[in-house]
């Protein structure tokens, strides 16, 4: 009797990323790793990325060289360098190890201004610094009770993406729903699939070559008690949590979660 085998299937690393946000000084950042580090030491079955303030960056570089988590910053600036007084470049991060930058954050668009046009720049930028993005993209409440959280998410989507279209497998992609963020609100993991799959048809139209590589990783209020709901939907490939990775054990607890 043959056995088949489907080779057409690709199977993702998934990805478990803690953004910290505003918070935990370099001195707390030690502590937090000399208590985190031990409790997944022996997980390597699942990407796991911290993204600190810059502030941390390089004390956490330091205590994770060696280690298999993986460390990413939650902004950069996508001029190389020169008069930009208060930003930070792709090469001073690449340099402490930086392999993943979170771009377009809702942070960033709705209190500090940044456009669909300043975000793709960004985009644009790491893919050329070979750091792998991690957009992020999500609709605001009235925006969904407008029925127009696929047509928000598709505009975010294709204007990030716009002159770099055949990159699409170098990058991952957060739905994170604005009304979801720090609010202990979250999505329920069946909206969050819906608009997963949608989001990876959609690469699909961006680039007819795309492979599906590209990760989409929800993000909103996920907590020890629901992060293993959402990563048993097919199209949720990780989890970006905020509030509850500022907690070494609470955050061990979601990266073991499935
Ligand atoms: C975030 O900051 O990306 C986030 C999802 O925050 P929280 O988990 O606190 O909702």
């Amino acid at each position: 009797m043959p056995i088949f085998f489907s080779y057409d299937i690709l199977i993702l690393m998934k990805i478990i990323s803690a953004n910290w946000k505003m918070n935990l000084t370099p001195s707390q950042t030690k502590e937090y790793l000399q208590g985190f580090l031990p409790l997944v030491e022996d997980i390597k079955d699942r990407e796991i990325l911290l993204c600190p303030p810059f502030t941390s960056l390089c004390v956490a570089s330091e205590i994770l060289k060696g280690t298999h988590i993986k460390l990413g910053a939650q902004n950069c600036h996508y001029e190389p360098k020169g008069a930009f007084t208060g930003e930070i470049s792709l090469e001073m991060l690449k340099e402490l190890g930086v392999s993943y930058i979170i771009v377009g954050h809702s942070e960033r668009r709705w209190i500090f201004g940044e456009t669909d046009e300043l975000i793709s720049k960004k985009i644009t930028a790491c893919l050329e610094a070979g750091v792998r993005p991690i957009l992020c993209v999500g609709e605001r409440l009235e925006e969904r009770e407008a029925g127009l959280t696929f047509k928000v998410v598709e505009t975010q989507v294709r204007l990030a993406l716009s002159g770099v279209e055949s990159y699409t497998d170098d990058l991952d992609i957060a739905y994170e729903p604005v009304w979801a963020i720090g609010t202990g609100n979250p999505a329920t993991p069946e909206d969050a699939q819906v608009v997963h799959a949608y989001i990876k048809d959609l690469l699909q139209d961006v680039n007819p070559k795309h492979e599906g590589r590209t990760r989409v990783l929800y993000g909103g209020s996920v907590n020890p008690k629901n992060a293993g709901e959402f990563m048993r939907m097919r199209d949720v490939d990780g989890l970006l949590v905020g509030g509850a990775s500022l907690d070494p054990e609470s955050f061990y607890q979601i990266v073991k979660s499935f």
